[in-house]
Formats: C-alpha cells, structure tokens, sequence
C-alpha cells in the first residue's frame, strides 16, 4: 500500500468471501454537504499510448516511469463485485476509463460483465486511438455510449499535444466506427489550454455540428485543470467557458438548455440552427462541488471521493481479506458519510502546488 493510501477499515476481523449473489446495499445516505452517490468511474490501467501533455508530460512519464505491476491490478472480477456493490448502494453510472481503457487486454470481457449489471449505464471515455478496430465488440459486450477525447483537427497541433506524434485521422475513423455501431450520442471532449489549442475551438464546433456530422456529435470544451502534480499547471492558461462559448456564438448562435438531470457536469448549449449542441466543463472558473456525486476508482484499488484528492483509500486490501459484500458496504457508507471534498470551490496558488494524485491514475 503506498504511503498516500488510508485504509477503509480494520481487515482483522475479516469473514471468508461469499458467492457474489445478490448484493443488498446498506443504504448510503449523503456526505457532509448533502451529496449522494452516483457515478463510479474506474480506472483499468494506468498506462497509455499518448503523452498529453497536460495530463501524462514525457519528462514525468518517461521510458523509466514505474507503471504497476500486473498483481497491483484490481482484476476484472473485483471490479466487477465493487460495480456490483456500488450500484446496490445508489450508484446508477459507471465510466470506464484511465490511463487509456482499451489498452487493457479483454476489456470487452470486462465490458460484459458490468453490462450484466441491471439498472446500470455504462460507458467508458477512450483517445479514440484504438476504436476503429474495437467499437463492434465493445458494443456487442454491452457498452452503451463513449466519449472520445480529441484536442484540436488540424495534425500540428493534435500531434503536439499527444506527443506521440499521432495523427488525427485515425482518431475520426474511430469516432465514425464508433457512430456506425451505435455507441452514441457521442461525445468528443476538447480540453482547452490558451495559446496550444485555442484556435482550433471554432473548427472543431463546426466540424461535428450536425450540419456536417450526421447526426452531430457533441463537443464538450474543458477547462484545463490542475489536476495531480505533473504537468505545470498555470492560471492563465486556462481559457473560460465563457470565453469558449461567446466565441462560438459569435458565428453560430447558442441558447442556453436545461441540464439532462440535476448535477450535470456539463454545462448544455445549442445551436440556435438546430444544428446539435455542445457542452462547457467548467471546473476551474465555475465549480460545481456542490452538485458532485462522483466517486473515483484507481487502477491499483484505491477509493477517491475527489479529483484533487491528496489520498486514496484502499478498498482493495479489504477486498482481498475476504470481507463480505455487507462489510464492504458498511465501510463504503462510512466513507462517504464522511466526504466534505469542495477543492474547486477553493482553488488557490498554494493548493494547486499541492501533490495530488494523478490524473491517468484515476482518469478524468
Ligand atoms: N485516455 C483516455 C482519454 O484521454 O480520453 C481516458 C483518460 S483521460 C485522463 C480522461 C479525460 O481527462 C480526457 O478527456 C482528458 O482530456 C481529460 N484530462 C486529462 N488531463 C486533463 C487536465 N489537466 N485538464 C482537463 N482535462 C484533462
Ligand atoms: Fe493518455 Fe488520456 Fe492522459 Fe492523454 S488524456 S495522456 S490519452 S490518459
Ligand atoms: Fe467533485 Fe472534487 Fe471536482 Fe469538487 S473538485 S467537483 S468535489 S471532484
């Protein structure tokens, strides 16, 4: 167990492991700031093909960089049972992500059996690298939709920002394959940063306008955020979703539309054309903390109740000390009963200097 890892509870007293039969939640009530628990997103490895430069920086994530080991791994069928006992306790979404998730051999495996998880939506946020050859069998496993990141159109600077030198086209032909097997509606996530890729918002509001995409994919412009404490993070560096939306709007007028449930991350516009919509993430000058019903999974087994968290909690020593579904629960209602995380509402200079976990460790 790493050093920045709390345990979730004592696992001396541990009972054998049941079957996994049905799981019956212990009724996870709300944290400090009367928030409940909805999504569950999960990272199945910390590994990647591509070095954004925001997010996994070369000179951090070099050829020397210790990625875990196999065994670190939570396996396919512990992350099953944790679905199964986050969904009995009030979870109804799971995303899927990483690191990049279609580098996990058997991912459609594991696809398959959270899909058989019932009352659940499931899907998984990918590069977009590896799509065009796995979009038929995700969606024959059961995944329901994705969202493909992509930061700009034009090859200089979509290859600049990987850094991997990949090229854009291979990223479209796994958002159309993608679109073919009905993994939709897609959402392709654009994280922003001022001066790198501020001139590709435009073209990239056009380009999956329905107007030109049928049927119209739904870009999401992010804020660039502060996350873990790799990749130099500046203020002013961040471009305002504000900004982002006025500046689309000044060719293709928006309205404002009502979020899809309460807490939607996204903040929803549409084209007053009729020609789709896009989305705005605006976490660093309008958090959205109080709504945030979102707990995080790492690859190695730690629990995160915040982005920006400095420390995990292990759930995956206890469930491998053979504590019973009920057990688990009881420590994860504990957990949350306990959360007062709000880091975006007070983001400063001091705290964005501070070590946090990284972001390919618990993905997005
Ligand atoms: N590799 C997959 C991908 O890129 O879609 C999944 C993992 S990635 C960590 C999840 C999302 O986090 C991506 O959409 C990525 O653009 C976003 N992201 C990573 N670092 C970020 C940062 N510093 N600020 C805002 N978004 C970031
Ligand atoms: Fe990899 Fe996704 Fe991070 Fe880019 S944003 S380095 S694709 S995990
Ligand atoms: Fe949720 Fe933490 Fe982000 Fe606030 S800063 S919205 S609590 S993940």
């Amino acid at each position: 167990m790493n050093n920045r890892v709390l345990p979730l509870m004592d696992a001396r007293r541990a009972a054998p492991m049941p079957a996994l039969g049905k799981i019956v939640g212990v009724g996870i009530g709300v944290d400090q700031r009367g928030r409940q628990m909805r999504d569950l997103r999960i990272s199945i490895t910390d590994r990647c093909n591509f070095r954004c430069t925001y997010c996994m920086p070369k000179t951090v994530f070099g050829r020397d960089y210790p990625f875990l080991p196999r065994d670190e791994l939570l396996s396919f069928e512990e992350i099953a049972r944790v679905a199964r006992i986050f969904v009995a306790n009030g979870v109804n979404k799971i995303r899927l992500t990483g690191g990049e998730p279609l580098l996990r051999r058997n991912i459609e495996h594991l696809v398959e059996m959270l899909a058989a998880i019932p009352g659940l939506e499931l899907t998984l946020t990918t590069n977009g690298s590896l799509l065009a050859r796995k979009a038929r069998s995700l969606r024959d496993a059961g995944l329901q939709r994705v969202t493909v990141s992509l930061d700009a159109l034009d090859d200089l600077t979509f290859r600049k920002m990987n850094d991997v030198d990949f090229p854009v086209a291979q990223v479209l032909e796994g958002i159309a394959a993608a679109a073919d097997v009905g993994l939709a509606p897609l959402k392709v996530n654009m994280v922003v940063k001022r001066s790198t890729n501020d001139h590709a918002i435009l073209p990239m509001a056009r380009y999956f306008r329905a107007a030109n995409a049928s049927p119209g994919h739904i870009v999401r412009f992010i804020e660039y955020m502060d996350v873990g404490s790799s990749n130099g993070w500046k203020l002013d560096e961040v471009v305002p979703s504000a900004e982002v939306v006025q500046l689309i709007s000044a060719e293709l007028p928006l309205i404002a539309v009502d979020p899809n449930y309460p807490g939607e991350v996204a903040e929803r516009w549409r084209y007053r054309d009729g020609g789709g919509e896009i989305g705005v993430i605006s976490s660093v000058t309008q958090a959205f903390c109080a709504s945030c019903t979102r707990a995080r999974l790492s690859t190695d087994g730690s629990l995160y109740t915040c982005l920006f968290a400095q420390r995990g909690h292990d759930l995956r020593s206890l469930l491998r000390s053979g504590q019973s579904d009920e057990a688990v629960s009881a420590s994860l209602a504990a957990l949350w009963s306990a959360r007062n995380d709000n880091y975006s509402e007070q983001r400063t200079a001091e705290t964005s200097a501070l070590k946090k976990v990284e972001m390919s460790y618990i993905g997005g």
